[in-house]
């Protein structure tokens, strides 16, 4: 099958199963697991942090990351869109007593700073009290432009906010921009990674931050069930990624804004054209839409298909497996004009 619904769907390579099977383990919850210990110096160190914590979810990430931030009654600002507002059901809400305040994100992923402004509460007793500033790099595929960033930056500064960034895949912005890690991450408090997405391991995202922020997301992440033992096995994967499956990611933006040269040239509708790392929308009228899934999965390839579908390259899915699914593609048009 040609797996084009998520960059999730990734499988461990022989390399990376290697690596885990011989990794050092110990049981993590007592700080014993020197393959973990090691992942979050390493990842820490690269962003210019002064701790990680592995856990084993994004959701959990965003979740604790949230919780070690706000106080039941505070609230924070965020993408309507978001991940950590929209597709985390209402985690920070129902454990957190945190009350989102959603705003609209602009076409580049970001959310105009005067809106950010005009949501941050005056103290007042009517309001929860604004405590931080939540983005989303990447949103949707579009990379946060830095000189943004270090405006947000400094608005929170000048208004006592903390910044959290969730980077799902902050790496894929990274590598999009050219820069290292760290580029991106000065300009925040706290940011989340997934390793499971794009970096290809089977589980685990980080999040990481000052050294009490860190202490204090260790205690939620016990209290939400995230306290792991021998879990150095995944570590040992997500180190393995870090090293070997980050420079990489750019195959998987040339293949996108590949794929999304040749869909065009079919005369498909591309939404917010121009790919900037891995995440490609295309458009479809309702009827194509509810009959592209079934077509394409009795021919080897599985699609999130909808009147917006969104098509994901990753490690798993190389150039000519793509121009297998535009030649389908085609077939498809031709049979559904
Ligand atoms: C996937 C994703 C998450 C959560 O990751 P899970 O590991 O699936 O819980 C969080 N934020 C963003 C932007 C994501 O894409």
């Amino acid at each position: 099958m040609i797996d084009l619904r998520s960059d999730t769907v990734t499988r461990p390579t022989a390399a990376m199963r290697q690596v885990m099977a011989q990794a050092d383990v110990g049981d993590d919850v007592y700080g014993d697991d020197p393959s973990v210990n090691a992942l979050e110096a390493q990842v820490a160190e690269r962003a210019g942090k002064a701790a990680a914590l592995f856990l084993p979810t994004g959701t959990q990430a965003n979740l604790v990351a949230l919780l070690s931030h706000c106080q039941r009654g505070e609230e924070y600002i965020v993408g309507q869109k978001a991940h950590n507002y929209l597709y985390e059901a209402g985690g920070a809400a129902v454990l957190g007593s945190i009350q989102p305040q959603p705003l609209d994100a602009a076409e580049d992923g970001t959310l105009p700073l005067d809106k950010v402004i005009a949501a941050i509460k005056p103290d007042d007793i009517h309001f929860a009290p604004t405590r931080l500033l939540s983005l989303e790099n990447t949103h949707n595929g579009k990379v946060l432009p830095l000189a943004y960033l270090q405006q947000a930056w400094q608005l929170t500064r000048e208004r006592g906010l903390a910044l959290h960034i969730d980077g799902a895949r902050i790496m894929n912005a990274a590598v999009a921009l050219g820069v290292e890690l760290e580029a991106i991450t000065r300009y925040c408090d706290s940011f989340t990674l997934c390793l499971s997405k794009g970096l290809g391991t089977p589980m685990g995202s980080l999040l990481c931050g000052p050294a009490e922020y860190i202490a204090r997301a260790r205690r939620w992440r016990k209290m939400t069930g995230g306290g792991m033992r021998q879990i150095g096995i995944m570590a040992a994967a997500g180190s393995y990624a870090m090293e070997h499956h980050v420079a990489r990611l750019q195959e998987d933006h040339d293949n996108a804004r590949w794929l999304e040269q040749q869909l065009r040239a079919l005369d498909v509708e591309i939404v917010a054209p121009g790919a900037q790392t891995n995440i490609l929308f295309v458009r479809l009228s309702d009827t194509r839409a509810a009959a592209l899934g079934p077509w394409m999965r009795e021919r080897g390839v599985l699609l999130n298909a909808g009147p917006v579908t969104r098509l994901i390259t990753h490690l798993d899915v190389t150039r000519d497996q793509l121009g297998q699914v535009v030649n389908l593609w085609k077939a498809f048009l031709a049979e559904h004009a």
